[in-house]
Protein backbone atom coordinates (compact mmCIF):
# COMPACT_ATOMS: atom_id res chain seq x y z
CA UNK A 1 0.00 0.00 0.00
CA UNK A 2 0.71 3.26 -0.63
CA UNK A 3 1.31 4.91 3.03
CA UNK A 4 3.72 7.35 3.93
CA UNK A 5 5.42 6.25 7.37
CA UNK A 6 3.66 7.86 9.55
CA UNK A 7 0.90 6.27 8.53
CA UNK A 8 2.18 2.65 8.91
CA UNK A 9 2.56 4.00 12.38
CA UNK A 10 -1.15 5.31 12.76
CA UNK A 11 -2.22 1.98 11.48
CA UNK A 12 -0.64 0.11 13.73
CA UNK A 13 -1.75 2.54 16.52
CA UNK A 14 -5.48 1.80 15.43
CA UNK A 15 -5.43 -2.04 15.66
CA UNK A 16 -2.61 -2.10 18.49
CA UNK A 17 -2.84 0.80 20.62
CA UNK A 18 -2.93 -0.90 23.98
CA UNK A 19 0.44 -3.49 23.40
CA UNK A 20 3.41 -2.75 24.31
CA UNK A 21 5.72 -0.91 21.85
CA UNK A 22 8.88 -0.30 23.75
CA UNK A 23 10.31 -1.78 26.49
CA UNK A 24 14.18 -0.24 27.73
CA UNK A 25 15.92 -0.54 30.69
CA UNK A 26 12.53 -1.86 33.01
CA UNK A 27 9.84 1.19 31.58
CA UNK A 28 7.69 0.09 29.26
CA UNK A 29 5.49 2.13 26.42
CA UNK A 30 2.30 0.78 24.70
CA UNK A 31 1.64 2.01 20.75
CA UNK A 32 -0.76 5.04 22.31
CA UNK A 33 1.98 6.41 24.71
CA UNK A 34 4.35 6.58 21.56
CA UNK A 35 2.21 8.32 19.51
CA UNK A 36 1.42 10.82 22.10
CA UNK A 37 4.89 11.79 22.11
CA UNK A 38 5.38 11.43 18.83
CA UNK A 39 2.10 13.82 18.44
CA UNK A 40 3.84 16.14 20.41
CA UNK A 41 7.40 16.32 19.28
CA UNK A 42 6.06 16.47 15.63
CA UNK A 43 4.17 19.78 17.37
CA UNK A 44 7.60 21.14 18.76
CA UNK A 45 9.04 20.76 15.74
CA UNK A 46 6.48 23.02 13.83
CA UNK A 47 6.50 25.25 16.62
CA UNK A 48 10.34 25.81 15.64
CA UNK A 49 9.77 26.49 12.33
CA UNK A 50 10.49 23.02 10.99
CA UNK A 51 9.30 23.02 7.88
CA UNK A 52 8.33 19.91 4.93
CA UNK A 53 11.26 18.69 3.41
CA UNK A 54 13.55 20.25 6.25
CA UNK A 55 16.19 17.64 7.35
CA UNK A 56 16.56 16.86 11.11
CA UNK A 57 19.46 14.86 11.94
CA UNK A 58 19.55 12.54 15.14
CA UNK A 59 22.52 11.41 16.49
CA UNK A 60 21.38 8.63 19.25
CA UNK A 61 21.74 5.40 20.25
CA UNK A 62 18.99 2.85 20.86
CA UNK A 63 16.60 4.37 23.30
CA UNK A 64 13.21 5.55 22.85
CA UNK A 65 13.81 8.98 21.89
CA UNK A 66 15.43 7.55 19.02
CA UNK A 67 11.54 6.30 17.46
CA UNK A 68 9.70 9.58 18.73
CA UNK A 69 12.38 11.80 17.07
CA UNK A 70 12.59 9.62 13.90
CA UNK A 71 8.36 9.45 13.68
CA UNK A 72 7.98 12.91 14.86
CA UNK A 73 10.12 14.04 12.26
CA UNK A 74 8.70 12.53 9.44
CA UNK A 75 5.54 13.55 10.30
CA UNK A 76 5.89 17.28 10.51
CA UNK A 77 7.53 16.05 6.65
CA UNK A 78 11.00 16.33 7.42
CA UNK A 79 13.98 14.07 6.08
CA UNK A 80 15.32 12.50 8.81
CA UNK A 81 18.99 12.58 8.31
CA UNK A 82 20.64 9.63 10.99
CA UNK A 83 24.10 9.64 12.09
CA UNK A 84 26.40 7.48 13.88
CA UNK A 85 27.63 8.74 16.90
CA UNK A 86 31.25 7.16 16.30
CA UNK A 87 31.74 9.90 13.82
CA UNK A 88 34.78 12.18 14.09
CA UNK A 89 34.35 15.71 14.23
CA UNK A 90 35.64 16.04 10.21
CA UNK A 91 33.04 13.32 9.59
CA UNK A 92 30.37 14.97 11.30
CA UNK A 93 30.98 18.06 10.16
CA UNK A 94 30.74 16.80 6.13
CA UNK A 95 27.08 14.98 6.51
CA UNK A 96 25.45 18.18 8.53
CA UNK A 97 26.11 20.00 5.80
CA UNK A 98 26.19 18.17 3.06
CA UNK A 99 22.49 17.39 4.69
CA UNK A 100 21.77 21.05 5.43
CA UNK A 101 20.26 19.84 8.68
CA UNK A 102 18.97 22.51 10.82
CA UNK A 103 18.12 20.78 13.54
CA UNK A 104 19.84 18.09 15.24
CA UNK A 105 18.55 15.59 18.47
CA UNK A 106 21.76 14.37 20.22
CA UNK A 107 22.75 12.25 22.86
CA UNK A 108 24.16 13.69 25.94
CA UNK A 109 27.94 12.22 25.71
CA UNK A 110 28.31 13.60 22.07
CA UNK A 111 26.96 17.46 22.77
CA UNK A 112 30.23 18.29 23.53
CA UNK A 113 31.01 17.32 19.62
CA UNK A 114 28.16 18.74 18.29
CA UNK A 115 28.99 22.12 19.46
CA UNK A 116 32.61 21.83 18.30
CA UNK A 117 30.97 22.06 14.63
CA UNK A 118 28.16 24.06 15.10
CA UNK A 119 29.32 27.23 14.12
CA UNK A 120 30.74 25.60 10.74
CA UNK A 121 27.20 24.53 9.81
CA UNK A 122 23.70 25.28 9.94
CA UNK A 123 22.45 23.65 12.79
CA UNK A 124 20.35 25.98 14.66
CA UNK A 125 17.94 23.61 17.22
CA UNK A 126 20.22 21.46 19.26
CA UNK A 127 17.85 18.79 21.21
CA UNK A 128 19.47 16.45 24.00
CA UNK A 129 18.65 13.38 25.43
CA UNK A 130 19.95 12.09 28.64
CA UNK A 131 18.86 8.72 29.68
CA UNK A 132 19.01 10.00 33.39
CA UNK A 133 16.48 12.60 34.04
CA UNK A 134 18.45 13.87 36.50
CA UNK A 135 21.32 14.90 34.79
CA UNK A 136 21.92 18.95 34.42
CA UNK A 137 20.13 20.53 31.45
CA UNK A 138 21.99 22.26 28.88
CA UNK A 139 22.50 26.25 29.00
CA UNK A 140 21.76 27.64 25.59
CA UNK A 141 19.49 24.39 23.69
CA UNK A 142 17.15 22.35 24.67
CA UNK A 143 16.72 18.90 26.66
CA UNK A 144 14.39 16.71 25.21
CA UNK A 145 11.71 17.48 27.78
CA UNK A 146 12.21 21.21 27.19
CA UNK A 147 11.60 20.91 23.50
CA UNK A 148 8.67 18.99 23.93
CA UNK A 149 6.92 22.05 26.59
CA UNK A 150 7.11 23.77 23.06
CA UNK A 151 4.60 21.90 21.44
CA UNK A 152 0.73 23.87 21.89
CA UNK A 153 -1.28 20.29 21.24
CA UNK A 154 -1.97 20.87 17.53
CA UNK A 155 -0.02 19.48 14.63
CA UNK A 156 -0.95 21.20 11.00
CA UNK A 157 -1.56 18.63 8.05
CA UNK A 158 1.38 18.24 6.08
CA UNK A 159 0.78 16.26 2.74
CA UNK A 160 3.31 13.32 2.04
CA UNK A 161 3.37 11.88 -1.30
CA UNK A 162 5.18 8.35 -0.27
CA UNK A 163 6.59 8.09 -4.07
CA UNK A 164 8.48 11.61 -4.18
CA UNK A 165 9.29 12.61 -0.65
CA UNK A 166 12.04 11.75 0.77
CA UNK A 167 11.93 10.28 4.27
CA UNK A 168 15.29 9.66 5.22
CA UNK A 169 19.18 10.53 3.98
CA UNK A 170 21.31 7.50 4.81
CA UNK A 171 25.07 7.94 4.86
CA UNK A 172 26.57 4.73 3.49
CA UNK A 173 30.08 4.06 5.05
CA UNK A 174 31.78 5.91 2.75
CA UNK A 175 34.43 3.18 2.24
CA UNK A 176 35.22 4.30 -1.44
CA UNK A 177 35.35 7.96 -1.05
CA UNK A 178 32.87 10.45 0.13
CA UNK A 179 30.07 9.57 2.13
CA UNK A 180 26.94 9.17 0.25
CA UNK A 181 23.06 10.05 1.19
CA UNK A 182 21.00 7.08 -0.39
CA UNK A 183 17.54 9.15 -0.37
CA UNK A 184 15.06 6.64 0.74
CA UNK A 185 11.40 7.56 0.28
CA UNK A 186 8.74 6.83 2.37
CA UNK A 187 7.59 4.43 -0.35
CA UNK A 188 10.95 2.57 -0.58
CA UNK A 189 10.83 2.58 3.55
CA UNK A 190 6.94 1.48 3.92
CA UNK A 191 7.63 -1.10 0.80
CA UNK A 192 10.80 -2.99 2.80
CA UNK A 193 8.51 -3.51 5.95
CA UNK A 194 5.70 -4.70 4.19
CA UNK A 195 8.11 -6.90 1.94
CA UNK A 196 9.91 -8.38 4.83
CA UNK A 197 6.71 -8.65 6.67
CA UNK A 198 5.15 -10.62 3.57
CA UNK A 199 8.12 -12.81 3.04
CA UNK A 200 7.78 -13.78 7.06
CA UNK A 201 3.93 -13.77 7.34
CA UNK A 202 4.01 -17.80 8.32
CA UNK A 203 6.70 -16.49 10.82
CA UNK A 204 5.88 -13.72 12.41
CA UNK A 205 3.26 -13.31 14.59
CA UNK A 206 1.19 -9.70 14.54
CA UNK A 207 0.92 -8.54 18.44
CA UNK A 208 3.07 -11.04 19.36
CA UNK A 209 6.66 -10.85 19.21
CA UNK A 210 9.16 -9.09 21.24
CA UNK A 211 12.05 -7.68 19.17
CA UNK A 212 15.89 -7.80 20.55
CA UNK A 213 16.56 -4.60 19.22
CA UNK A 214 20.49 -4.19 20.19
CA UNK A 215 21.79 -3.58 16.49
CA UNK A 216 21.67 0.75 16.00
CA UNK A 217 18.60 2.15 14.82
CA UNK A 218 20.86 4.77 13.28
CA UNK A 219 22.30 2.04 10.50
CA UNK A 220 19.74 1.36 7.80
CA UNK A 221 19.13 -2.37 9.28
CA UNK A 222 18.18 -1.58 12.95
CA UNK A 223 16.06 0.92 11.08
CA UNK A 224 13.82 -1.69 9.27
CA UNK A 225 14.34 -4.78 10.64
CA UNK A 226 14.06 -3.45 14.63
CA UNK A 227 12.26 -0.43 14.11
CA UNK A 228 9.70 -0.14 11.16
CA UNK A 229 9.19 -4.13 10.45
CA UNK A 230 8.26 -4.50 14.06
CA UNK A 231 5.76 -1.17 13.86
CA UNK A 232 4.26 -2.55 11.32
CA UNK A 233 3.16 -5.80 13.12
CA UNK A 234 2.59 -3.96 16.49
CA UNK A 235 5.43 -6.43 18.16
CA UNK A 236 8.18 -4.60 20.93
CA UNK A 237 11.27 -3.66 20.87
CA UNK A 238 13.21 -4.99 23.45
CA UNK A 239 15.98 -1.73 23.53
CA UNK A 240 19.46 -2.14 24.36
CA UNK A 241 21.74 0.88 23.65
CA UNK A 242 24.82 -0.67 23.04
CA UNK A 243 25.72 -4.53 22.23
CA UNK A 244 27.49 -5.38 26.11
CA UNK A 245 27.76 -9.16 26.11
CA UNK A 246 26.68 -9.85 29.40
CA UNK A 247 23.53 -7.39 29.17
CA UNK A 248 22.65 -8.65 26.33
CA UNK A 249 22.70 -12.24 27.94
CA UNK A 250 20.81 -11.05 30.77
CA UNK A 251 18.02 -9.21 28.86
CA UNK A 252 17.49 -12.34 26.50
CA UNK A 253 17.11 -14.36 29.85
CA UNK A 254 14.64 -11.67 31.29
CA UNK A 255 12.60 -10.62 28.58
CA UNK A 256 12.78 -14.22 26.61
CA UNK A 257 12.71 -12.31 22.94
CA UNK A 258 11.75 -14.46 19.92
CA UNK A 259 12.95 -12.23 17.24
CA UNK A 260 16.92 -10.94 17.09
CA UNK A 261 18.17 -9.27 14.18
CA UNK A 262 21.77 -9.30 14.31
CA UNK A 263 25.44 -9.18 12.55
CA UNK A 264 27.59 -12.03 12.77
CA UNK A 265 30.02 -10.84 14.95
CA UNK A 266 26.66 -10.73 17.76
CA UNK A 267 26.44 -14.71 17.26
CA UNK A 268 29.68 -15.25 17.23
CA UNK A 269 30.67 -13.06 20.72
CA UNK A 270 27.61 -15.21 22.15
CA UNK A 271 28.72 -18.24 21.17
CA UNK A 272 31.85 -17.93 22.53
CA UNK A 273 29.92 -17.34 26.28
CA UNK A 274 31.14 -19.70 28.65
CA UNK A 275 27.33 -20.25 29.63
CA UNK A 276 25.76 -18.97 27.01
CA UNK A 277 23.56 -22.58 27.53
CA UNK A 278 22.37 -20.60 30.94
CA UNK A 279 20.37 -18.09 29.07
CA UNK A 280 17.80 -19.62 27.75
CA UNK A 281 18.51 -18.17 23.85
CA UNK A 282 16.21 -20.98 22.85
CA UNK A 283 13.45 -18.23 23.12
CA UNK A 284 14.20 -16.41 20.20
CA UNK A 285 13.02 -18.45 16.93
CA UNK A 286 14.62 -16.00 14.53
CA UNK A 287 17.30 -14.31 14.69
CA UNK A 288 17.67 -12.75 11.09
CA UNK A 289 21.63 -12.38 10.43
CA UNK A 290 22.93 -9.18 7.71
CA UNK A 291 25.01 -6.81 6.76
CA UNK A 292 28.64 -9.46 6.84
CA UNK A 293 28.82 -12.68 5.66
CA UNK A 294 27.75 -15.57 8.24
CA UNK A 295 30.78 -18.04 8.19
CA UNK A 296 28.73 -21.87 8.02
CA UNK A 297 30.30 -23.36 10.58
CA UNK A 298 29.71 -20.21 12.82
CA UNK A 299 25.76 -20.65 11.91
CA UNK A 300 26.08 -24.47 12.83
CA UNK A 301 28.29 -23.50 16.32
CA UNK A 302 26.15 -20.90 17.24
CA UNK A 303 22.86 -23.00 16.43
CA UNK A 304 24.38 -26.08 18.26
CA UNK A 305 24.92 -24.12 21.60
CA UNK A 306 21.73 -21.99 21.89
CA UNK A 307 18.93 -23.76 20.12
CA UNK A 308 18.38 -20.50 18.51
CA UNK A 309 17.70 -20.83 14.36
CA UNK A 310 19.52 -18.05 12.10
CA UNK A 311 18.13 -16.81 8.62
CA UNK A 312 20.90 -14.76 6.76
CA UNK A 313 19.99 -12.37 4.55
CA UNK A 314 21.16 -9.48 2.32
CA UNK A 315 20.78 -5.94 1.49
CA UNK A 316 22.48 -2.36 1.23
CA UNK A 317 21.06 0.98 2.45
CA UNK A 318 20.72 2.08 -1.13
CA UNK A 319 17.97 -0.54 -0.57
CA UNK A 320 16.09 0.61 2.35
CA UNK A 321 17.80 -2.67 2.71
CA UNK A 322 16.73 -5.22 2.40
CA UNK A 323 16.69 -7.23 -0.59
CA UNK A 324 16.86 -11.17 0.14
CA UNK A 325 16.32 -13.46 3.11
CA UNK A 326 16.55 -17.22 3.73
CA UNK A 327 13.13 -18.13 4.24
CA UNK A 328 11.92 -20.00 6.99
CA UNK A 329 14.42 -23.19 8.31
CA UNK A 330 13.26 -26.03 6.16
CA UNK A 331 13.81 -24.08 3.02
CA UNK A 332 16.85 -22.21 3.91
CA UNK A 333 20.19 -22.85 2.78
CA UNK A 334 23.23 -22.07 5.01
CA UNK A 335 26.26 -20.38 3.38
CA UNK A 336 23.35 -18.28 1.01
CA UNK A 337 21.22 -15.17 1.17
CA UNK A 338 18.19 -17.36 -0.03
CA UNK A 339 16.44 -15.49 -2.15
CA UNK A 340 14.75 -11.93 -3.38
CA UNK A 341 12.14 -10.54 -1.30
CA UNK A 342 8.56 -10.29 -2.88
CA UNK A 343 8.48 -7.51 -5.60
CA UNK A 344 12.36 -7.79 -5.76
CA UNK A 345 14.19 -8.75 -9.46
CA UNK A 346 17.59 -9.76 -9.46
CA UNK A 347 19.78 -10.37 -11.70
CA UNK A 348 23.96 -11.38 -11.79
CA UNK A 349 25.70 -9.79 -14.19
CA UNK A 350 28.88 -9.70 -16.36
CA UNK A 351 30.91 -7.62 -14.35
CA UNK A 352 32.75 -5.95 -16.90
CA UNK A 353 29.59 -4.63 -19.10
CA UNK A 354 27.35 -4.73 -16.73
CA UNK A 355 24.67 -5.75 -19.24
CA UNK A 356 25.14 -9.40 -20.00
CA UNK A 357 23.91 -11.79 -17.59
CA UNK A 358 25.84 -14.52 -16.43
CA UNK A 359 25.04 -18.77 -16.63
CA UNK A 360 23.87 -20.08 -12.91
CA UNK A 361 26.54 -20.59 -10.53
CA UNK A 362 28.87 -18.08 -11.83
CA UNK A 363 30.34 -15.04 -10.85
CA UNK A 364 29.35 -11.32 -11.52
CA UNK A 365 27.71 -8.46 -9.82
CA UNK A 366 24.04 -8.76 -8.50
CA UNK A 367 21.84 -6.07 -9.53
CA UNK A 368 18.56 -5.04 -8.04
CA UNK A 369 14.85 -3.92 -9.48
CA UNK A 370 11.90 -3.30 -6.37
CA UNK A 371 10.23 -0.59 -5.13
CA UNK A 372 12.89 -0.55 -1.90
CA UNK A 373 15.52 0.97 -4.14
CA UNK A 374 16.52 4.22 -3.42
CA UNK A 375 15.38 7.14 -5.53
CA UNK A 376 19.51 7.97 -5.76
CA UNK A 377 22.45 9.77 -4.21
CA UNK A 378 21.63 13.13 -2.07
CA UNK A 379 23.51 16.44 -4.19
CA UNK A 380 25.63 13.49 -6.35
CA UNK A 381 24.06 12.97 -9.79
CA UNK A 382 27.05 11.24 -11.72
CA UNK A 383 27.33 9.06 -8.31
CA UNK A 384 23.56 8.33 -9.37
CA UNK A 385 23.89 7.51 -12.83
CA UNK A 386 26.84 4.80 -12.09
CA UNK A 387 24.91 3.27 -9.34
CA UNK A 388 21.11 3.33 -10.53
CA UNK A 389 21.39 2.12 -14.04
CA UNK A 390 17.60 1.67 -16.19
CA UNK A 391 16.00 1.11 -13.03
CA UNK A 392 18.36 -1.09 -11.85
CA UNK A 393 20.68 -1.03 -8.75
CA UNK A 394 24.20 -1.89 -9.16
CA UNK A 395 25.27 -3.21 -5.63
CA UNK A 396 29.22 -3.12 -6.44
CA UNK A 397 28.84 -6.47 -4.84
CA UNK A 398 30.29 -10.00 -6.66
CA UNK A 399 27.49 -12.80 -6.13
CA UNK A 400 26.00 -16.27 -7.79
CA UNK A 401 23.04 -17.65 -7.98
CA UNK A 402 21.98 -21.46 -7.79
CA UNK A 403 19.57 -23.35 -10.18
CA UNK A 404 16.67 -22.54 -7.69
CA UNK A 405 17.64 -18.33 -7.17
CA UNK A 406 19.23 -18.73 -3.70
CA UNK A 407 21.68 -16.17 -3.81
CA UNK A 408 25.45 -16.23 -2.32
CA UNK A 409 27.39 -12.96 -1.63
CA UNK A 410 31.02 -13.66 -2.36
CA UNK A 411 32.68 -10.45 -1.98
CA UNK A 412 32.49 -6.45 -2.69
CA UNK A 413 34.07 -5.43 -6.00
CA UNK A 414 35.90 -3.07 -3.87
CA UNK A 415 37.44 -6.13 -1.33
CA UNK A 416 39.01 -8.24 -4.16
CA UNK A 417 42.54 -9.19 -3.65
CA UNK A 418 44.64 -9.64 -7.45
CA UNK A 419 47.92 -11.76 -6.47
CA UNK A 420 49.53 -12.46 -9.33
CA UNK A 421 46.79 -11.99 -12.20
CA UNK A 422 44.63 -14.68 -9.62
CA UNK A 423 41.33 -13.24 -8.33
CA UNK A 424 41.38 -14.34 -4.44
CA UNK A 425 37.89 -13.33 -2.70
CA UNK A 426 38.88 -12.73 0.66
CA UNK A 427 35.69 -15.13 1.90
CA UNK A 428 36.91 -18.32 0.26
CA UNK A 429 39.78 -17.80 2.91
CA UNK A 430 37.73 -16.75 5.68
CA UNK A 431 35.46 -19.91 5.74
CA UNK A 432 38.55 -22.40 5.57
CA UNK A 433 39.62 -20.24 8.78
CA UNK A 434 36.41 -20.39 10.51
CA UNK A 435 36.23 -24.04 10.31
CA UNK A 436 39.80 -24.21 12.61
CA UNK A 437 38.55 -25.50 15.70
CA UNK A 438 41.12 -22.45 17.52
CA UNK A 439 39.70 -19.78 15.60
CA UNK A 440 37.26 -17.22 17.10
CA UNK A 441 37.43 -14.57 14.36
CA UNK A 442 39.21 -14.03 11.08
CA UNK A 443 39.66 -11.54 8.38
CA UNK A 444 41.87 -11.52 5.27
CA UNK A 445 42.78 -8.58 3.42
CA UNK A 446 45.32 -8.04 -0.08
CA UNK A 447 48.60 -6.06 0.67
CA UNK A 448 50.66 -4.58 -1.54
CA UNK A 449 53.81 -6.94 -2.62
CA UNK A 450 56.18 -5.72 -4.65
CA UNK A 451 56.15 -9.43 -6.95
CA UNK A 452 52.63 -10.87 -6.81
CA UNK A 453 50.95 -6.92 -6.90
CA UNK A 454 49.08 -7.94 -3.51
CA UNK A 455 49.30 -11.07 -1.38
CA UNK A 456 46.86 -12.45 0.96
CA UNK A 457 47.47 -10.96 4.51
CA UNK A 458 45.17 -13.13 7.24
CA UNK A 459 44.52 -11.34 10.95
CA UNK A 460 43.21 -13.75 13.34
CA UNK A 461 41.22 -13.86 16.83
CA UNK A 462 42.28 -17.33 18.19
CA UNK A 463 39.33 -18.75 21.26
CA UNK A 464 40.58 -17.89 24.47
CA UNK A 465 43.59 -20.29 26.18
CA UNK A 466 44.58 -21.58 22.34
CA UNK A 467 47.81 -21.30 21.11
CA UNK A 468 48.68 -22.14 17.29
CA UNK A 469 51.71 -20.84 15.60
CA UNK A 470 51.95 -18.78 12.01
CA UNK A 471 53.48 -21.80 10.59
CA UNK A 472 50.61 -24.09 12.03
CA UNK A 473 48.02 -21.67 10.50
CA UNK A 474 50.19 -21.48 6.87
CA UNK A 475 50.11 -25.17 6.68
CA UNK A 476 46.58 -25.89 7.66
CA UNK A 477 45.66 -22.84 5.14
CA UNK A 478 48.15 -25.11 2.56
CA UNK A 479 45.61 -28.30 3.13
CA UNK A 480 42.92 -26.86 2.60
CA UNK A 481 43.02 -23.81 0.07
CA UNK A 482 44.78 -23.61 -3.37
CA UNK A 483 48.18 -22.22 -3.23
CA UNK A 484 47.51 -19.15 -4.78
CA UNK A 485 45.24 -18.24 -2.06
CA UNK A 486 47.06 -19.15 1.08
CA UNK A 487 48.05 -16.17 3.36
CA UNK A 488 52.09 -15.33 3.26
CA UNK A 489 51.19 -13.08 6.45
CA UNK A 490 49.48 -13.96 9.41
CA UNK A 491 48.75 -11.78 12.44
CA UNK A 492 47.34 -12.85 15.62
CA UNK A 493 45.26 -10.33 17.69
CA UNK A 494 43.21 -9.98 20.80
CA UNK A 495 40.62 -8.22 18.80
CA UNK A 496 39.56 -6.72 15.64
CA UNK A 497 38.64 -3.13 14.39
CA UNK A 498 34.67 -3.06 13.81
CA UNK A 499 31.86 -0.21 12.88
CA UNK A 500 29.24 0.32 15.26
CA UNK A 501 26.96 -1.97 13.58
CA UNK A 502 29.98 -4.84 14.63
CA UNK A 503 31.38 -5.06 11.06
CA UNK A 504 34.78 -6.26 10.54
CA UNK A 505 36.61 -2.55 9.36
CA UNK A 506 38.72 -4.19 6.21
CA UNK A 507 39.39 -1.09 5.96
CA UNK A 508 41.11 0.24 9.00
CA UNK A 509 43.76 -2.76 8.91
CA UNK A 510 44.45 -2.13 5.11
CA UNK A 511 44.81 1.78 6.60
CA UNK A 512 47.18 0.57 9.24
CA UNK A 513 49.48 -1.77 7.06
CA UNK A 514 49.95 0.49 4.16
CA UNK A 515 50.94 3.37 6.96
CA UNK A 516 53.16 1.12 8.74
CA UNK A 517 54.76 0.88 5.18
CA UNK A 518 55.06 -3.17 5.44
P1 LIG B 1 30.00 1.26 2.51
O1 LIG B 1 29.28 0.57 1.39
O2 LIG B 1 30.24 2.70 2.17
O3 LIG B 1 31.19 0.56 3.02
P2 LIG B 1 28.33 0.19 4.61
O4 LIG B 1 29.08 -1.06 4.74
O5 LIG B 1 27.92 0.88 5.84
O6 LIG B 1 29.02 1.30 3.74
P3 LIG B 1 25.77 -0.86 4.10
O7 LIG B 1 24.72 -0.37 3.18
O8 LIG B 1 25.53 -0.78 5.53
O9 LIG B 1 27.08 -0.10 3.69
O10 LIG B 1 26.14 -2.35 3.82
C1 LIG B 1 25.80 -3.02 2.64
C2 LIG B 1 26.85 -4.01 2.26
O11 LIG B 1 27.02 -5.00 3.29
C3 LIG B 1 26.48 -4.80 1.05
O12 LIG B 1 26.75 -4.11 -0.15
C4 LIG B 1 27.32 -6.06 1.22
O13 LIG B 1 28.64 -5.86 0.74
C5 LIG B 1 27.39 -6.24 2.72
N1 LIG B 1 26.45 -7.29 3.17
C6 LIG B 1 25.22 -7.15 3.67
N2 LIG B 1 24.67 -8.33 4.01
C7 LIG B 1 25.59 -9.28 3.70
C8 LIG B 1 25.63 -10.71 3.80
N3 LIG B 1 24.64 -11.41 4.33
N4 LIG B 1 26.74 -11.34 3.36
C9 LIG B 1 27.78 -10.64 2.84
N5 LIG B 1 27.79 -9.30 2.73
C10 LIG B 1 26.72 -8.62 3.16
Amino acid sequence: PLLSVPEMLQQTVRTYGNHEAISFYGKTFTYNELAKMVYAFTSSLQQSNVQKGDRVAIMLPNCPQYVVSYYGALSAGAIVTQINPMLVERELEYILNDSGAETIIVFNAFYPLVKAVQLKTNLKNIITVSLEPSEAAQVEDYTFESFLGKQNGQVLPIEIKPEDDIAVLQYTGGTTGRSKGAMLSHRNIVANAYQSGEFFKNEIQAGKEKCLTVIPLFHVFGMSSCMNLTILFGNSMIMLPRFDLEEVLQTIKREQPTIFPGVPTMYVAITNHPKAEDYHIDSIRICNSGSAPMPVELLNEFERKTGAKILEGYGLSEASPVTHCNPAFANRKPGTVGLGLPNTAYKIVDVATGTIEVPVGELGEIIINGPQVMKGYWNMPEETAVTLREGWLFTGDIARMDEDGYVSIVDRKKDLIIASGYNIYPRDIEEILYEHPCVQEAVVIGVPDQYRGETVKAFIVLKSEKTVTTGEMIDYCRAHLASYKVPTQIEFRNELPKTNVGKILRRALREEVLNSGS
